[in-house]
Formats: C-alpha cells, sequence, structure tokens
C-alpha cells in the first residue's frame, strides 16, 4: 500500500433511451446537457452529478459501524474526516465552531461522463406525464413533461489520490515545508478505497430513474493501481462517431500507464466494442500477460488485490 501513489478507473458504459441528468426545476421541457465539439452537440452527465451518484453508491452499501453524514440545509457537512468517508473522500467547505470556515479539497476527482456519439443522430423527445399535487389535500393532477433522451456510449472515469485519503496536509509556517498528516489507521484508510472501487460497480441514482430505468455501470472498464499520481489512463479509450476504438491510441496508453502501474483490471462485456476491436483489445492485454474478465469481476479482483495491500 505504500508503494500505491494513486488509482485511476476509465469506463464505457452504454445507456438505451435515457435522460441521465434532467435539468432540474419545473419547467416542461427537460433537456440534456450537452456540450459542443467542431460544431456538433454531444450528451454528458456533469462530473458534479457523477459525484453525487459515486456517493449516494458508497452510502448504500456501509456497515452498520461506518459513517457519512448528510448535508444540513445550508450545505454545510461535518468536516470530521477520521470519522466521516462523506467529508474524508469527497471534501467540503464548512464553518467548524473555534476554526473558522475549513475547505478540504477531494482525494477523489470525477470526470463528467462524455458521450461519445452525436446527439442530434441519437435522440428523441418523449412525453411524460408529470403527477403533482395541485394544493393540499386535492386529487393529483397531471401535465405532460416533454423529455429530451437519448442512446449513446458514455465515458467516465475517476482518479484517486491515495496519500490524501483519511489525511490532511500540514503545513510548517517556520520552515515552509508541508506534511501529510494521516487521520486514520491503514486498515481504515485501505476500507475507504475498496470502498470508491465497489461504488462505480453499483452506480445508479439517476434523475428521472423512477420512469426511466437505466443501467449505467460500466460495460468496459479498467482499473489501474498506480505507484505514482498521474491521469493517463483517462485517455486509452477513443471511439470514433462509428464506434470503432482508436487502437494505435490504445496500445500507446496501455504501454505508458503499465509502465508506472503495479497492477491492471480489465472487465468487458460483449457488444460494447465491435468484434474486431473487441479481439484486439484481448489479444494486446493477453501480450501482456494480462487478462479481461467481467466488469463485476475486474472491479472484484481490484478489491481483493487492495485487501492483500
Ligand atoms: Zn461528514
Amino acid at each position: 500500500m505504500s508503494e500505491l501513489k494513486g488509482i485511476n478507473v476509465v469506463w464505457l458504459s452504454e445507456t438505451d433511451l435515457t435522460n441521465l441528468n434532467a435539468g432540474e426545476g419545473e419547467s416542461n421541457y427537460i433537456d440534456v446537457k450537452k456540450y459542443k465539439k467542431n460544431g456538433i452537440e454531444y450528451p454528458y452527465v456533469s462530473g458534479q452529478a457523477m459525484r453525487f451518484y459515486l456517493r449516494e453508491a458508497i452510502r448504500r452499501n456501509l456497515n452498520n459501524d461506518e459513517y457519512m453524514c448528510i448535508p444540513d440545509d445550508k450545505g454545510e457537512t461535518c468536516g470530521d474526516i477520521s470519522k466521516c468517508i462523506n467529508c474524508d473522500l469527497f471534501g467540503f467547505m464548512t464553518t467548524i465552531k473555534g476554526k473558522g470556515a475549513i475547505t478540504r479539497v477531494s482525494p477523489v476527482k470525477v470526470s463528467p461522463a462524455i458521450g461519445l456519439f452525436s446527439f442530434d443522430e441519437n435522440s428523441n423527445v418523449d412525453f411524460l406525464t408529470r403527477r403533482h399535487r395541485v394544493t393540499e389535500g386535492t386529487k393529483m393532477e397531471g401535465d405532460i413533461v416533454n423529455v429530451e433522451m437519448g442512446t449513446n456510449i458514455y465515458k467516465s472515469g475517476i482518479s484517486i489520490d491515495l496519500l490524501r485519503v483519511g489525511a490532511e496536509e500540514k503545513i510548517d509556517e517556520e520552515n515552509r515545508t508541508a506534511d501529510i498528516e494521516d487521520k486514520i489507521d491503514e486498515n481504515e484508510k485501505i476500507s475507504r478505497i475498496k470502498k470508491i472501487i465497489e461504488g462505480i460497480g453499483f452506480i445508479s441514482d439517476y434523475s428521472k430513474q423512477a420512469r426511466l430505468l437505466t443501467d449505467f455501470t460500466p460495460d468496459l472498464v479498467v482499473i489501474s493501481l498506480q505507484n505514482i499520481y498521474s491521469h493517463r489512463l483517462q485517455k486509452l479509450f477513443e471511439l470514433n462517431e462509428e464506434g470503432e476504438l482508436n487502437k494505435e491510441r490504445f496500445k500507446e496508453i496501455l504501454e505508458e500507464v503499465s509502465k508506472y502501474s503495479d497492477k491492471l483490471f480489465f472487465g468487458m462485456i460483449s457488444g460494447i466494442l465491435k468484434n474486431e476491436d473487441a479481439e484486439f483489445v484481448k489479444n494486446t492485454l493477453q501480450e501482456k500477460n494480462m487478462e479481461i474478465k467481467t466488469p463485476k469481476d475486474a472491479i472484484d479482483d481490484a478489491v481483493a488485490y487492495l485487501s492483500t495491500q
């Protein structure tokens, strides 16, 4: 564990027709968040929404003796990183009695989920009836809401700064040096890191999920346990508009990240990549004495490996 500095996870997830982060509020037109590249619109799910999904996935699977606070009505959290998994992993900005306002930068970086295919070619507007109570005690009435929806493959990723899990930076004012001070023991630290990885396999809690059931867990996932802190793995998968993998890119990034990774875990289900690309990935990994399992097995293997550290 002491050798490991960073963990990166990058994954692709194919969605059915859905709207993953519908705009909030009461408007009757609910659109999908989009970004533009070369004048073409692509859907995305914000990094903030992804953090929320991951956090709630971890919260749902807590044991009885584990604690994650819930923000108060001002959005402030408890700020006790030794006790609270939420404040430790996801950071906070809060006011603590006697200490004033303090901020913790999250040791878990979460990327937005980026749709890889253009929105226009893969979208629809659907009509849902939204039911609401007009006034207290009267019957439910419905109105029609237009919900923009699309199918796509989304790319998401996280990066964990292992030194900062359960730890705080201490600045020595006199010598102008900084040191990392652990607030939890090694077992607790590994337990929290495992929860993040496991959480990815359980991500749910999407907007509009009450109406639109979709699976947003990884269909293709890679987890790197690295002895340096780097985000490089996030560039591993590039698909063109036809869904074809950039094979050269895959090889190059794999080559680089392998150099500073103790271990890489791969998981894939069939159909997420074109057959030819899936074969290429399998063969490339085989040449490097790595194997590819299902996403669930890859996550389980990474978690099991961390237990031995
Ligand atoms: Zn807290």
